[in-house]
C-alpha cells in the first residue's frame, strides 16, 4: 500500500475500532488507489479517501417486538448511508445474528464502488438487524418488519435512501416492510423499496439478477480468455437467492452445476443439481439443504463439507463474507478452476484473492460480479418513476448490458493502469474514480 495511503487506513482503524470486515473492505480498496493518487493528486489534495472512508450518516436504533409467546425481544436495527454522491443511497437489508456496525459498514462502503460501477445514479448504503429469522414463524417475522420499519421510515424515501434485500431478507420481508411504510406515511412510493412482488410495483428479473448478473460477468471474463460456460463443471456455495439463480444462468449457458451448500453442509451432486428440487426445497418449503438426497440416492451430503475442495472449472462463492479462505483457493487454483466469480459479498479472504490473482485465472471480485442485482433495482426504480413495467425478456437484456458494461469496464481499467486481466484493480480504481470526480465537483461534501 502506497505510504499516504496507508496512514489513510490507519486512521481508518483508530477511528473504527474492532470492526474487522470493514477494515478489510476499506484495505482491499484503498491497496488500488496508489496509481490513482498519483494521476490525480487534486483527489489527495481534497481529502477525497478520507472522506469516502466516513459515513455520511449511520443510524442505530432499537427494534422490539413480540414472539409467539408473548414475550418481548429486543434488537438493534443498522442503517449506514455511506455516500450520496452520485444518486440516493441504495443498498440492501441483513437479518443475521452475526450483523452489528461494523458487518454493515463493509457492506456499506463496497457498496460504494459496485453502484459506481453499474452506470446507474444511485448511491451507497447498507442496513439490517442481528435479528435470527431462521425458525421464526410468520407472524413473528411480520411483527419485526413492521417494527424495524416504524424507525427505518423516517430516514428514507425514492429520492433520499431506497433499501432493497439481502441475507435473511426476500420477497416476503420487503412485502411486509413496505405495507408498514405505505401505512406510517400514506403513501404510494413504490420507488422507496426495491425487490417488491412484481404485481405491486416489482421488476420481472430482480429475484433473479444477482445470480443471473455474475453468470453473464464470469461469461464475459470466459470470452476474454476464449472460452465459454459450455461444458464447464462448477461449483455455487450457498443455496439461497444468489446462489439458486447462479446455478440457473449457469445450466441456461451451457455449464453444469454439481455442488451447492447451507450453513450445515454440502451437496454433490456428480449428474447435475436439480435445480427444481432446490427452489421448492429452499424458496417453497424453507427447508435444510441436506433433504436434497432424499430424492436423489445418487447425491451426496457431507455435513460441515468443505465445498472448494470438490474440482470444477467455474467457482461462484455465494453464500456470506470470508468463506473461501487461502487454502481453498490454492485447492481450486490446484484442482484446474480457471475461473472465479464472487456472487456473495467479500466471500475471499485477502489471502485466497491474492493465490487467485497469482495464478493468472480469472477472478471476478463481488463488487463487480455481484452488481447485478442493484442493477436491476435501479431499473426497477425506473419503471416505479414511469409507472411502468417492463417484459422478462427487456429487463434481462438489460441486465446483460450492463454487466457487460461493467466488465469491459474494469478490464480496460485494469489495462490502463498497467495491470491487465487485474480485475480487483479494475474494478476498485473505476468506482473510486467516479465517486471521487463526483465529489469534487460538488465541493465539501
Ligand atoms: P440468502 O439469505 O438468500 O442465502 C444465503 C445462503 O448462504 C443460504 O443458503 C445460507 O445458508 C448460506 N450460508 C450462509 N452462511 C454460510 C456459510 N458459512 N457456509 C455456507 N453457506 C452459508 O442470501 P442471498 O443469496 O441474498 O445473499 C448471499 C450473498 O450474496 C451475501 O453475501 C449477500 O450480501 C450477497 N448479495 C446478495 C444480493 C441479492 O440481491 N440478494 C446482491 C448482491 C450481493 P443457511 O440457510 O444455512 O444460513
Amino acid at each position: 500500500m502506497d505510504d499516504k495511503i496507508k496512514l489513510i487506513y490507519d486512521s481508518v482503524i483508530a477511528r473504527n475500532p474492532a470492526e474487522k470486515e470493514f477494515h478489510q473492505a476499506v484495505k482491499e480498496v484503498l491497496e488500488s488507489l496508489g496509481p490513482v493518487i498519483a494521476k490525480h493528486p487534486e483527489f489527495a489534495q481534497h481529502k477525497i479517501i478520507e472522506r469516502i472512508c466516513e459515513p455520511e450518516r449511520q443510524i442505530i436504533f432499537r427494534v422490539a417486538w413480540t414472539n409467539d409467546n408473548h414475550e418481548v425481544m429486543i434488537n438493534r436495527g443498522f442503517r449506514v448511508q455511506f455516500n450520496s454522491a452520485l444518486g440516493p443511497y441504495k443498498g440492501g437489508i441483513r437479518f443475521h445474528p452475526t450483523v452489528y456496525l461494523g458487518i454493515i459498514k463493509f457492506l456499506g462502503f463496497e457498496q460504494i464502488f459496485k453502484n459506481a460501477l453499474t452506470g446507474m445514479p444511485i448511491g451507497g448504503a447498507k442496513g439490517g438487524s442481528d435479528f435470527h429469522p431462521k425458525g421464526r414463524s410468520d407472524c413473528e417475522i411480520l411483527r419485526f418488519c413492521q417494527s424495524y420499519m416504524t424507525e427505518l421510515y423516517r430516514h428514507i424515501g425514492e429520492h433520499t435512501d431506497v433499501p432493497a434485500g439481502d441475507i435473511g431478507v426476500g420477497g416476503r420481508e420487503i412485502g411486509y416492510m413496505y405495507g408498514q411504510y405505505k401505512r406510517l406515511t400514506n403513501k404510494w412510493e413504490a420507488g422507496v423499496l426495491t425487490g417488491k412482488g412484481v404485481a405491486w410495483g416489482g421488476s420481472l428479473v430482480r429475484k433473479e439478477a444477482t445470480g443471473y448478473g455474475a453468470a453473464f460477468f464470469v461469461d464475459e471474463m470466459l470470452k476474454a480468455k476464449g472460452q465459454s460456460f459450455d461444458g464447464k463443471v462448477c461449483t455455487v456455495s450457498g443455496s439461497g437467492n444468489v446462489a439458486i439463480y447462479t446455478i440457473e444462468k449457469i445450466h441456461q449457458l451451457g455449464g453444469k452445476c454439481i455442488a451447492c451448500s447451507d450453513s450445515n453442509g454440502v451437496i454433490l451432486h456428480e449428474k447435475g443439481l436439480d435445480l427444481d428440487l432446490i427452489k421448492q426445497l429452499k424458496e417453497v418449503e424453507r427447508r435444510r439443504i441436506k433433504d436434497y438426497v432424499k430424492y436423489h440416492k445418487d447425491a451426496i451430503y457431507k455435513e460441515k463439507g468443505n465445498i472448494w475442495e470438490i474440482p470444477c472449472d467455474v467457482a461462484m462463492p455465494s453464500a456470506t463474507e470470508n468463506e473461501l479462505n487461502g487454502k481453498d483457493a490454492a485447492m481450486l487454483v490446484k484442482n484446474g478452476c480457471i475461473a472465479v466469480g464472487e456472487g456473495a459479498n467479500m466471500p475471499t479472504t485477502p489471502k485466497g484473492v491474492d493465490v487467485f490473482l497469482n495464478s493468472g485465472i480469472a477472478f471476478g471480485p463481488g463488487k463487480a460480479a455481484n452488481a447485478g442485482g442493484v442493477s436491476t433495482s435501479a431499473l426497477e426504480m425506473q419503471q416505479n418513476a414511469s409507472r411502468d413495467s417492463w417484459s422478462f425478456e427487456h429487463t434481462e437484456e438489460r441486465l446483460h448490458q450492463i454487466m457487460k458494461n461493467i466488465h469491459n469496464l474494469c478490464f480496460e481499467t485494469a489495462e490502463e493502469y498497467g495491470e491487465p486481466g487485474n480485475y480487483v484493480l479494475g474494478a476498485n480504481i473505476a468506482g473510486f474514480v467516479k465517486v471521487a470526480k463526483a465529489m469534487l465537483a460538488m465541493g465539501l461534501v
